[in-house]
């Protein structure tokens, strides 16, 4: 008679397929006896996976092996002992070197080639087991969707809620409300506006909305969710297959997708929350866009405005492609003084221009925003005309003395003319003398009439601060209005030429330089003047 242990285990989530512990622990104590053994100990993991060694029960039965705690050890099954063959050898190995006699499934592991063979088959077993069971879920998934259960996983797509199984209803799918306006939100605005996925995005990590996993939104989630069927209310299940990749391939690509046949395919209804035409819409502008966009050059919305603020020569755009013949490309802004200097094939470094090139996306989605949001803010452009007034007060007062002194030159011009015709007619002067005299006065009076025009103009115009304001929320109206019927390129370009006269670029900062007419009265008919505007905003702010 001997001592005998047993080693039972069963994982959590697969109760029905193996078993309960206790029909384990119930034969292995039958077997036991009836090989007329005593039990010394029970090893049970009980909702551990086999996939793992470490588990509390093996680990004590590791442990001891060493000391003489049992002559024999019982399995149910070779899988018990572990999942994978490879670890099965390893705690078989172990048990042997400590002269153990193992017995699975009532019958005694020998260690002769034929043990080897029956353990290895036993293993296979196991493996064949594993695999029915992932053929067995999946069934269980393609059952669920049958039936119009949504097989999600856990995970719904955003702008919806799961609803667990109760008693009387399956799981389903309800709309998240407060979500469900972002996501229409998101399909309105691309179906019917020119902004694409990119600004999209950028528009959707500003706003208070936050994708489903927390954290930023990125370009794949806005588009995953202009693509996903469930919005107009149906999920596809089984729409593609995989299978293994061949032909000229990246190396860690293993794997493609096939379409699969239209009968395998399963679709189950949710409820919609925008309509199917509005889907349309937005595939069919995806599909435009990655047609226009995969062809089209770029074209740089800010060329002939951006000025490099190191040499003055002008910033041009310049696209560089990601590898030869590749979809990828780089836009940016470079200084002309290189790219001059890079095209008549010569490049000293003294004499090249040190200020960078910058992203053309960056800069003109920053000078874009900072105009939407600096000139068409009637407060904003009110600070920055004041801050300007303010600064040019000193150079103005100046000038005006300047022009005071020109009236009283003219003045003093013209009372000399009046005095000069007034001894002729007395008949006190000779003609000849008074046409040489009069002639020089007149002479003196152009002279003085172009200096008060020049001074004039160089004197900002700063009407009185009621009609200030009249003029900015005019101004600012009519802008807004006109921003918001901008629905493509041309449209924005043709606007930043009209209210933009320079950009200025330097490593750290733009200076944006605009016109805001001050003069222009409510008729919109007199447009005095146009003061110049400046706004210094550091590119970090904004973009
Ligand atoms: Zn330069």
């Amino acid at each position: 008679m001997k001592t005998a242990a047993l080693y039972a285990r069963v994982s959590t989530d697969m109760q029905k397929e193996e078993g309960t512990i206790k029909s384990q622990l119930f034969e292995l104590r039958q077997q036991i006896s009836r090989d007329g053994h005593t039990l010394t100990k029970e090893y049970v993991d009980d909702g551990w996976s086999g996939g793992r060694m470490d588990r509390p029960a093996l680990d004590q039965l590791r442990q001891d092996v060493r000391a003489n705690v049992f002559d024999m050890i019982y399995f149910h099954a070779a899988d018990r002992i572990a999942r994978d063959i490879e670890y099965q050898r390893i705690i078989i190995a172990e048990l042997l070197k400590y002269g153990k006699q193992i017995v699975i499934n009532g019958k005694e592991y020998e260690q002769t080639p034929e043990g080897k063979m029956m353990l290895t088959m036993l293993g296979l077993f196991a493996e064949y087991e594993k695999a029915k069971f992932a053929e067995r879920s999946v069934r269980g998934r393609r059952h669920k969707v049958r039936q119009g259960i949504p097989a999600t996983g856990g995970n719904v797509p955003y702008g919806y809620a799961l609803v667990s199984k109760t008693d009387n209803k399956p799981q389903h799918i309800i709309v998240n409300e407060e979500r469900a306006a972002v996501v229409r939100w998101i399909y309105e605005i691309y179906a019917n506006t020119e902004i694409g996925i990119n600004e999209l995005t950028r528009q959707m990590q500003i706003s208070q909305a936050l994708p489903s996993h927390g954290g930023r939104w990125s370009r794949s989630t806005v588009h995953f969710i202009l693509t996903n069927t469930a919005y107009y209310g149906e999920i596809h299940y089984y729409t593609v297959r995989r299978v293994p990749a061949t032909g000229s391939r990246p190396r860690h690509v293993k794997f493609k997708t096939v379409e699969r046949d239209p009968s395998e395919q399963m679709t189950i209804s949710v409820p919609s929350i925008v309509s199917r035409e509005l889907w349309n819409k937005v595939q069919a502008k995806l599909e435009r866009n990655k047609r226009v966009y995969r062809n089209a050059p770029r074209k740089y919305l800010l060329s002939g405005l951006v000025q490099c603020a190191r040499d003055g020569k002008s910033y041009t755009g310049y696209t560089q492609l990601w590898e030869p013949g590749g979809a990828a490309r780089y836009s940016h802004y470079q200084c002309n003084h290189n790219r001059k200097m890079h095209e008549a094939g010569y490049s000293l470094e003294k004499d090249r221009c040190t200020n960078k090139s910058i992203v053309a996306s960056r800069i003109e989605v920053g000078v874009w925003l900072a105009v939407v949001n600096e000139i068409l803010n009637p407060a904003r452009l009110k600070t920055h005309i004041e801050l300007l007034r303010t600064r040019t007060r000193e150079r103005d007062d100046e000038y005006r003395k300047k022009l005071k002194g020109i009236e009283r030159e003219l003045r003093r011009n013209q009372e000399q003319k009046q005095r000069l015709l007034d001894l002729y007619t007395d008949g006190n002067k000779a003609r000849d003398m008074f046409e040489r005299k009069m002639l020089n006065l007149d002479e003196e009076e152009r002279g003085l009439r172009q200096k008060q025009v020049e001074l004039a103009n160089t004197i900002t115009l700063v009407p009185d601060p009621s009609h200030i304001r009249k003029s900015i929320a005019v101004y600012c109206g009519k802008l807004s209005e006109r921003v918001s019927r901008i629905v493509d390129f041309a449209g924005k370009r043709q606007f930043l030429l009209d209210v933009l006269d320079s950009i200025i670029f330097d490593d750290d900062a733009l200076l944006i330089r605009g016109f805001v007419p001050l003069g222009i009265q409510d008729s919109g008919q007199e447009r005095a003047r146009r003061a110049r505007d400046s706004m210094r905003c550091p590119v970090g702010e904004l973009i």
